[in-house]
């Protein structure tokens, strides 16, 4: 659900008296021009400040009404080339919740984060004032100030991004992240100053993942929000690295991570409040939020509490995606023997059964001295527009994504299928009615003495050479379709080891 223009309307009749000849706008200001761009604002305050302001304040009322979970706020006034000075805060119905005088023109807060400046806290219903301050207008001068007001109610999709009001870059592209991770706010650890191993700042974290070429993160603690408020700080001093909210629902039947929301979801499964992981699937959709089954045939004993999935009666139409390689199958010998089965296979035998489900890659790292085999080991990479929270989370919903084993920086599989209908690249539905020739495409760059494995349904395909013997390789495969529902996936392999794992194209009558 995206916000629009409709509560407006409602929002008059709340206006109260505010000082300095306020008046509510005529017109909603041109959109384009904020930073929160498609979304019109639930309130338009406006005012005048003159001469005879100079050093007083002036508190603004506005209603907040029920149900609103974040409060985002913009602020502008006129003569600012005359020396006008106007200072900003906020207040709730308890108190000061912030200052941040003539250093930000916008802010947001909310339950778990804030800009900086700002206190985050739960967001009560009632009156609620900006705390204007004029620190300086010169004797002549008359300003008008105007303040935008926007209400974030449950399971509102952020206008671009939760942490970034605008695209990080701009551009269809392959994009590459670590989907799951963690820092001192649950289990990731690193050495203090003294070497000691101490609950591990984020910013390190994020740090690594700069080092290791990464466009976006999610830093996904277990069964919290705690960490948002951080990465609301760090976000824009990281202007290249999209940070991704998430959390690592933790649970005795099965981890996951939900990405999209900074609201909570109780992940006591099994208690009073949440009988069956249906309940769980439900507040991940009313949240409109994405949700990853993560190392799904991970043990689960007394090393690994919960980790691999067993939740029974899973409705799997309400998953989106599967993290089908997790760092810890990678590590091979040196690292976690007891994962028995391949996440790829449980994966599989899903996509068997007729679900959709896309596969992505997380490093679940608690240790960013790890070094090569941490963050970003492996890399998920999606085809999106643009590097946006939306942009991100529609393409793994849309399987527009392929896992680099390795972790590596320009590694790349494009499985495309060519049909009469058209064309469809990895995760889309190509219509394949009985005799239809298709042809399927393979591209893969820098995985030089790779082999390429093209199967249908888990069964493989013969691709005769399936050799990657350069740098930049395109291979081809004539399909004839025989009408029935199948998916096609390709993969890459050097010495039996997987380096790009691919996302299904499915095949309809
Ligand atoms: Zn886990
Ligand atoms: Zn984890």
């Amino acid at each position: 659900m995206t916000k629009g223009i409709r509560r407006v309307g409602a929002m008059l009749a709340a206006l109260l008296t505010v000082f300095c000849t306020p008046q509510l706008a005529a017109a909603l200001p041109d959109r384009a021009s904020t930073p929160l761009r498609s979304v019109a604002p639930d309130l338009v305050l406006t005012g005048e400040i003159g001469p005879q302001d100079k050093l007083t304040f002036h508190d603004v009322p506005f209603a907040v009404p029920q149900g609103v979970v974040r409060i985002s706020v913009e602020f502008d006034y006129t003569e600012r080339d005359k020396h006008t000075v106007i200072d900003l805060g906020i207040s709730d119905p308890d108190g000061v919740r912030g200052w941040s005088g003539s250093n930000k023109s916008s802010f947001t807060l909310s339950r778990t984060d804030a800009t900086p400046s700002y206190l985050p806290g739960a967001i009560h219903a009632g009156t609620w004032k900006l705390n204007l301050s004029v620190s300086a207008i010169r004797p002549d001068v008359h300003a008008r100030y105007t303040a935008r007001v926007w209400f974030w109610r449950h399971g509102d999709i952020p206008a671009v991004s939760t942490f970034s009001a605008a695209p990080l870059k701009t551009g269809a592209h392959w994009y590459r992240g670590d989907l799951h991770m963690h820092t001192a706010h649950s289990d990731g650890s690193c050495a203090s100053l003294t070497g000691r191993p101490v609950p591990c700042p984020l910013y390190h974290t994020a740090e690594a993942a700069v080092a290791h070429g990464l466009d976006f993160i999610a830093l996904s603690d277990h069964n919290t929000g705690s960490h948002y408020d951080a990465v609301r700080e760090l976000q824009p001093a990281f202007d290249t690295l999209l940070m991704i909210p998430a959390v690592e629902v933790t649970t005795f039947q099965g981890h996951a991570n939900v990405f999209g929301t900074t609201e909570p979801v109780d992940a006591r499964l099994g208690g009073p409040t949440v009988s069956n992981v249906g309940a769980i699937l439900d507040q991940v959709h009313d949240l409109h939020a994405l949700i990853s089954i993560n190392h799904p045939t991970s043990p689960t004993d007394e090393t690994c509490r919960g980790c691999g999935w067993s939740a029974p009666d899973t409705d799997w139409s309400k998953v989106q995606s599967i993290e089908v390689l997790n760092a810890g199958e990678l590590w091979g010998a040196m690292g976690d023997a007891r994962v028995k089965r391949p996440g790829v296979a449980f994966w599989r035998d899903l996509l068997n059964e007729g679900h959709h489900l896309t596969g992505v890659g997380g490093s679940d790292n608690h240790d960013v001295e790890l070094g090569r085999l941490g963050v970003g080991f492996p890399t998920t990479v999606v085809y999106a527009p643009e590097l946006s929270e939306r942009a991100v989370l529609d393409a793994i919903r849309a399987g527009h994504v392929f896992i680099d084993a390795r972790g590596s920086r320009d590694g790349l599989l494009e499985l495309t299928a060519q049909g009469p209908s058209g064309r469809a690249m990895m995760g889309d539905t190509l219509a394949a009615p009985a005799g239809a020739n298709l042809q399927l495409s393979v591209h893969v760059a820098h995985a030089k003495g790779g082999r390429i494995t093209l199967e249908r349904d888990g069964a493989p395909l013969t691709l005769p050479d399936a050799v990657i013997a350069s740098d930049d390789e395109v291979k081809t495969l004539q399909l004839a379709a025989d009408g029935k529902s199948h998916w096609i996936s390709a993969d890459v392999s050097i010495g039996g080891r997987p380096v790009l794992i691919g996302n299904p194209i499915y095949l309809a009558p």
